[in-house]
């Protein structure tokens, strides 16, 4: 597995007691320590061209005129002096990940940057987010290495609404969402499913709040593995935020290590069916620091032979949510 990331992505500051905090990669990095079957790299920054595939000049303009200053783009998302540099070498850090596993010098890479990208829209920044790292990654992967069908699976607390605008009208990039709904940024609803080529292209999964590791696992099986069987990815992407954790203090969910070690294992396991094993992953949310670092190591390590944590069965309220799903998404997808 190559792991990607840089320290300079530490002085991306966003302000005293923003919970999308510098420490956050040093607990990941920690918590990676001595890991087995990896390599550590660094990132190159993105180009403008590369992010201009997702992002509009106009705006890429824009988060240029925040380079070596503090300002905030958006409400919730301020910059400090080297945040715009952290930025390109996170979109730069999701680049070479797609790059290095689609030409199979490795099976499994993690981007593991910040600022996170999922809630980045074509023309704005928002929820902590610059660049969408994860779209860029999968735009590349089409236009530059020859991807034709490209899976984003989406496990952050929130809905990733730059994400799912970016690719709402195609059928080669299936966006794939599990959060918690109605919560910010205030999309994903069950009947966001696309819109002309993409219709049935988007699927979300709407946990009302406080759903757990057997209610995600349940949704993968009853969802995302027979739809993924049909799509038949050639590459798997994961925006791999850990809110959903427990312990999170925004997230209000209730998934723990072994649910994230679980989701990881049939990520993977989709990917070895369809994607000759490729799976990139790229870290989004995830603001209790020893959770983070825990969820992620869970992860790492599953992927790289440790056996899948074994999950309990889902609430009656995820039951329902997802019977709902599999009754919109069948005419589609077969279900
Ligand atoms: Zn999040």
């Amino acid at each position: 597995m190559l792991l990607i990331t840089d320290e300079r992505m530490k002085f991306h500051d966003p302000g005293r007691d923003h919970p999308e905090s510098p420490e956050r990669l040093g607990a990941v990095t920690e918590a990676l320590d001595g890991v087995s079957d990896s390599t550590w790299a660094k990132p190159e920054p993105a180009s403008r061209e590369q992010i201009e595939r997702v992002h509009t000049a106009e705006y890429v303009d824009r988060v240029e005129r925040f380079r070596g200053r503090s300002g905030a783009l958006d409400p919730d998302t301020s910059t400090s002096p080297q945040s715009v540099e952290a930025a390109y070498l996170a979109a730069g850090a999701a680049l070479d990940a797609v790059t290095e596993v689609v030409s199979g010098h490795y099976r499994h890479a993690w981007a593991l940057v910040r600022p996170p990208g999922h809630h980045a829209e074509a023309d704005a920044a928002r929820g902590f987010c610059l660049f969408n790292n994860v779209a860029i990654a999968a735009a590349h992967a089409r236009d530059e290495l020859g991807s034709d069908r490209v899976l984003i699976v989406d496990w952050d607390v929130h809905h990733g609404n730059g994400t799912q605008h970016s690719f709402y009208d195609r059928d080669d990039v299936l966006f794939f969402s599990l959060h918690r709904y109605p919560f910010f940024p205030g999309t994903g609803a069950a009947g966001e499913t696309g819109r002309g080529a993409g219709q049935g292209y988007t699927v979300n999964v709407p946990f009302p709040g406080g759903q757990g590791d057997g209610d995600y696992l349940a949704a993968f099986e009853a969802l995302l593995v027979p739809i993924a069987d049909r799509f038949a990815p050639d590459l798997v992407l994961v925006s791999a935020g850990f809110d959903a954790h427990r312990r999170d203090p925004l997230g209000g969910m209730d998934v723990t290590e072994d649910g994230y070690g679980a989701m990881a294992a049939v990520v993977q396991r989709v990917a070895e069916r369809h994607a000759d094993g490729r799976v990139v992953l790229l870290l989004e949310g995830g603001y209790d620091l020893a959770a983070l670092g825990g969820s992620v190591r869970r992860c790492v390590d599953v992927l790289n032979g440790a056996p899948a944590p074994a999950i309990g069965s889902p609430s009656a309220q995820g039951q329902n949510v997802i019977a709902g799903l599999v009754d919109l998404h069948r005419p589609k997808w077969g279900l």
